[in-house]
């Protein structure tokens, strides 16, 4: 049976990050995905022009309505928006057997609006932190979690450690933004610390790459693979799409987790 990932995430109208590039990376790599939406974002490439966070109780109404149906194996989530919210999730997954969760920790769009309040960071820690197969940050997110000043690769192995400290089961620093090793990506367990180098696509569109990577990963985690392979097979995964990026808009376009189906059907054209 297909295997099912719930994301739970915020919308982006553009459709290139958010709980839309979920949908398409989840499917994409095989698995089905069922989503609960936490925010509804007005934005496009250019940037984000409005922010509406859900009432925790709706959120949490989608994730029971989701479980109590639907065999899902992997929860992946995003967008948060604010404290509430990240304290109802958590609460709505805490105790649930045979479930694994991956928490990309979204704090801001690519323009700087902030996607999670400041607030919220501590719940995030506290309450959702623990419950996480893996936590998948970026640089800028991994300094604000850890309160580690993250500057190239052994500070962000260090940031890690500290969410290692704080709950986490395993934390992958996404290192595209890191000075000393562009697109190395770092993955801190307890038992070992593995330097994942990758390929830089150089591409102004990159909308959704966040959001993307962790959905793939959680996608394959799903159909059964080790989380080494899973981050592996999902980090090959975003570099192709970002490969395929779309110009489409004046800002910066979205990554395209699509790129084989398109490549397919332009093929039969
Ligand atoms: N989730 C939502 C709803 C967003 O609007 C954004 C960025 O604007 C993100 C997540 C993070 O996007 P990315 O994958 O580009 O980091």
């Amino acid at each position: 049976m297909r295997p099912v990932v719930l994301a739970i995430a915020g919308s982006d109208s553009s459709a290139g990050a958010g709980v839309q590039a979920d949908l398409k990376a989840i499917e994409a790599n095989g698995a089905y995905a069922a989503t609960a939406i936490t925010a509804i974002t007005a934005q496009n490439t250019r940037g984000v022009s409005s922010v509406t966070r859900l009432d925790p109780r709706v959120v949490r109404e989608q994730i029971v309505a989701v479980l109590e149906d639907l065999p899902v194996r992997v929860v992946k989530t995003g967008m948060l928006g604010d404290r509430a919210i990240v304290a109802e999730v958590a609460d709505a997954l805490r105790g649930r057997s045979g479930l694994e969760l991956v928490c990309d920790p979204v704090l801001l769009s690519k323009n700087g609006v902030a996607l999670l309040d400041s607030a919220a960071v501590s719940v995030l820690l506290e309450d959702l932190l623990p419950q996480t197969t893996l936590i998948t940050p970026n640089v800028h997110e991994i300094s604000a979690l850890s309160g580690v000043a993250v500057d190239g690769l052994p500070s962000a192995e260090r940031a890690a450690r500290e969410l290692l400290a704080r709950g986490a089961n395993a934390v992958l620093v996404t290192g595209g933004h890191l000075p000393d090793a562009p697109c190395t990506d770092v993955l801190v367990t307890p038992e070992r610390t593995l330097r994942i180098p990758g390929e830089r696509v150089e591409s102004v569109h990159t909308h959704g790459t966040g959001c993307t990577f962790a959905s793939a990963i959680a996608a394959r985690l799903a159909l059964g693979s080790e989380l080494e392979d899973a981050i592996r097979a999902a980090k090959v995964f975003v570099t192709e799409a970002i490969r395929h990026g779309l110009p489409l808009g004046d800002g910066c376009g979205p990554i395209d987790p699509f790129f084989a189906t398109h490549a397919a059907v332009g093929e039969q054209r």
